[in-house]
């Protein structure tokens, strides 16, 4: 934990005569050049490296940076693996949804979720999701697939030879898996499947990364891979990624076949249930799903069919260390209303939830108390059950997310909760 000093580190801390000495001759050497902002680290503690840089770019550029100063993470950590050329953190409110009853294969009992966000009305519509859930016996979770993917893409002479090289992968299958895992303690390589277009070749490497999210993991292990290919074929490796992993963009290839946790969700209500959670009915929640998600969704060409499923995946990847860039994976989710003699069955199929309890921002102080408040922080017994836990327990979320938004829509309900929740 960072100490008091740190803590007030934004505050103007009281500083020694050799230390403002100190500061003085730094600013100089940043202002002519002879140190670059980079090399703070160099010469001083990370601490002061990040005051002394904010206190720079705050002389640069006239902006008053008092608040970003304040922080209370081990910043020793974060500046080596996290984040470069840091002056400060960002608060983001965290709020607190449930408890959710969670049935799952990994996640059973009662959860909090925390939601890292500042849209007024997330945490309490997700709240009353999670109400409805728990009310109705809880939500039954599965994680359905596992394995997070790498693609680099080779260039070859010809289409003949783009052939070749997927035979060449096929044939050689036993022993790219043993350089892959080669790289790592943790990781299992599960799959390779080759695309062709024209001259590139696309190897998309799929592995098993256990509590890791893994992106940097198989990445590591899928330049050994490759670096055989280009050897064993002739092709030449043109890029580590060719875009076919997919990672960072909505694709339909993730949807397909699934990156990281594939997780479905879902829940039974009673039409009791939802008269006295959402004040609707069990045909008006079906039919907004049917005309907004999935009719309206497919009309406007949207690659995900659900109502808000990026809200709660970006405000618990906040929350819980994950990359938040990988919100846009949680956005392609498809959401499906099924009528039943007793009420609805809801559920969230979510084909890509990029997520892990160790590594990247996991292991930043307050990111890892929420995800002690999970009780999923660091590795699982055995590994992998830690990640697939959260996966399902950030599924239940999502789930409950929907729910609530569709009640509110079904109720004509949205705009005043809005205008209560939203607007100060
Ligand atoms: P990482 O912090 O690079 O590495 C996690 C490492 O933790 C694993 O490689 C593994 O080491 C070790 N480990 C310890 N206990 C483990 C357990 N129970 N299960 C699995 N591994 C365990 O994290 P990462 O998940 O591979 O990558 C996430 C980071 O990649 C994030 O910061 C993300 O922003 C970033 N990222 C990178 C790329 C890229 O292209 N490189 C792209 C997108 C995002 P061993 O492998 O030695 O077993």
């Amino acid at each position: 934990m960072a100490d008091d000093a740190e803590r007030g580190a934004g505050q103007g801390s009281a500083k020694s005569g050799h230390d403002r000495d100190r500061d003085t001759i730094i600013h100089k050497r940043l202002r002519d050049g002879t140190l670059k902002l980079y090399e703070l680290e160099k010469e001083l503690s990370p601490i002061d490296a990040i005051r002394v840089r904010r206190e720079f770019i705050q002389e640069e550029t006239g902006a008053t940076l008092e608040n970003i100063g304040i922080l209370s993470i081990d910043v020793d950590r974060v500046v080596k693996r996290n984040c470069e050329n840091m002056i400060g953190v960002i608060q983001v409110p965290l709020g607190v949804a449930g408890p959710v009853l969670i049935n799952g294969g990994y996640a059973t009992g009662n959860y909090w979720l925390p939601l890292a966000t500042t849209e007024g009305a997330l945490v309490a519509s997700v709240n009353r999701g999670c109400s409805a859930i728990t009310k109705a016996g809880g939500a039954e979770v599965r994680v359905l697939h596992d394995g997070m993917t790498r693609a680099p893409v080779f260039s070859t002479d010809s289409v003949g030879h783009a052939a070749q090289v997927g035979d060449w992968v096929t044939v050689h299958y036993d022993e790219l898996k043993a350089a892959a895992e080669s790289t790592t303690s943790h990781g299992k390589l599960t799959d390779i499947v080759t695309f062709v277009a024209g001259t590139s070749v696309y190897v998309r490497m799929e592995f098993d990364t256990k509590d890791a999210m893994g992106m940097n993991m198989v990445t590591i292990a899928s330049a050994k891979v490759a670096d055989m290919i280009a050897q064993g074929t002739g092709a030449k490796l043109i890029a580590l990624s060719g875009n076919m992993c997919t990672d960072k963009k909505p694709a339909a290839i993730n949807t397909i076949m699934g990156r990281g946790r594939s997780v479905v969700a879902g829940v039974a209500l009673t039409h009791e249930l939802i008269k006295e959670v959402f004040k609707t009915d069990a045909k008006s929640m079906f039919e907004v799903n049917y005309r907004k998600n999935l009719v309206g969704s497919a009309r406007a060409g949207a690659t995900g069919f659900n109502a808000h499923a990026a809200n709660v995946t970006a405000a618990m990847f906040i929350a819980c260390g994950q990359d938040a860039a990988h919100a846009i994976d949680g956005s392609t989710c498809i959401t499906t209303v099924d009528l039943t003699e007793t009420g609805v069955y809801v559920a969230v199929t979510l084909p890509s939830l990029p997520v892990g309890t160790v590594g990247g921002g996991t292991a930043l102080d307050t990111q890892q108390e929420c995800l002690n408040l999970l009780g999923v922080a660091g590795s699982g017994t055995p590994p992998g059950t830690n990640a697939r836990k959260l996966a399902e327990i950030i599924g239940a979320g999502i789930l409950a997310g929907e729910l609530s938004l569709l009640g509110a829509l079904a109720a004509q309900h949205l705009a005043r909760a809005h205008q209560q929740l939203g607007r100060g």
